[in-house]
C-alpha cells in the first residue's frame, strides 16, 4: 500500500473516532439524567453497530455490563450525575471512542513491524514518593532524585500514543507530590490518565 493510501486510512480512521467521540459524548450528556433501561437500550445499539471482531467483543461485554442484575447501570448512573459535564465530554467520550474505534492502521504497522500488537495500556510511575510513610512501604527510599524528569515523562506518553496507547494509569508512591504531572497531563488531552 502506498504512502498516501495509508495516511488516508489514518486521517479516515481518525475522523471515524472524531465523530463517535462527538456522538458519544452528546449520548453521555443525556445519560446524564437518564434512566437504567435507557443504558440497556443503547448498549443493545450499541451492539448492533459493532462490525468487527473486536468491536462486537466490547459491545457484548457493555451489553452484559448493564444488564440486570450486574453492575454496570449503578455505576454508570453514579458516574454520570457525579463527574462534570466536560469530564463526561473530554474524558469519558475519548476513552470510550478509542476503544471502540482503535486505531486500525497502528495496529497493522506494529504487525508487520514487530510481529505483535503494541499493548493497550501502559502503566507509569513518574515518581515513587509519597507524601506518607507507611511501615514497609518501600515509597520512603525514593527522593526527587529519583523522580522521572518532566521531559523524559512526556516523551514517554508522547511514544506511547504514537503506538496507540490511550490509558496510562499512573502509579506511585503518591503521583500527586510530583510537581510537573498536570503540566505533562495538559499536553495530551487525549490520554486517559
Ligand atoms: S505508597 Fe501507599 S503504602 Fe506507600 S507510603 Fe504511600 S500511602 Fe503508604
Amino acid at each position: 500500500m502506498s504512502a498516501v493510501s495509508v495516511r488516508r486510512r489514518e486521517l479516515y480512521g481518525k475522523l471515524k473516532r472524531d465523530v463517535a467521540e462527538t456522538i458519544i459524548s452528546q449520548a453521555l450528556m443525556l445519560l446524564g439524567y437518564s434512566s437504567e433501561k435507557n443504558y440497556r437500550r443503547i448498549a443493545a445499539g450499541v451492539n448492533r453497530i459493532a462490525k468487527t471482531e473486536h468491536q462486537r467483543l466490547i459491545a457484548s461485554w457493555i451489553e452484559n455490563w448493564v444488564s440486570e442484575g450486574n453492575p454496570g447501570s449503578t455505576f454508570l448512573t453514579r458516574l454520570l450525575r457525579g463527574v462534570s459535564p466536560k469530564v463526561r465530554k473530554n474524558y469519558l467520550a475519548n476513552m470510550l471512542a478509542s476503544l471502540f474505534f482503535r486505531d486500525q492502521q497502528i495496529y497493522d504497522r506494529m504487525r508487520a513491524q514487530y510481529g505483535f500488537n503494541p499493548p493497550s495500556v501502559m502503566l507509569v510511575s513518574p515518581t515513587m514518593r509519597c507524601n506518607y510513610k507507611c511501615v514497609g512501604c518501600y515509597a520512603g527510599e525514593y527522593t526527587t532524585e529519583d523522580d522521572l524528569p518532566p521531559e523524559v515523562f512526556d516523551r514517554v506518553v508522547t511514544e506511547a500514543e504514537r503506538i496507540g496507547i490511550k490509558f496510562m494509569p499512573i502509579l506511585g508512591g503518591e503521583p500527586f507530590v510530583y510537581r510537573p504531572l498536570l503540566d505533562v497531563f495538559k499536553k495530551h488531552p487525549k490520554a486517559c490518565f
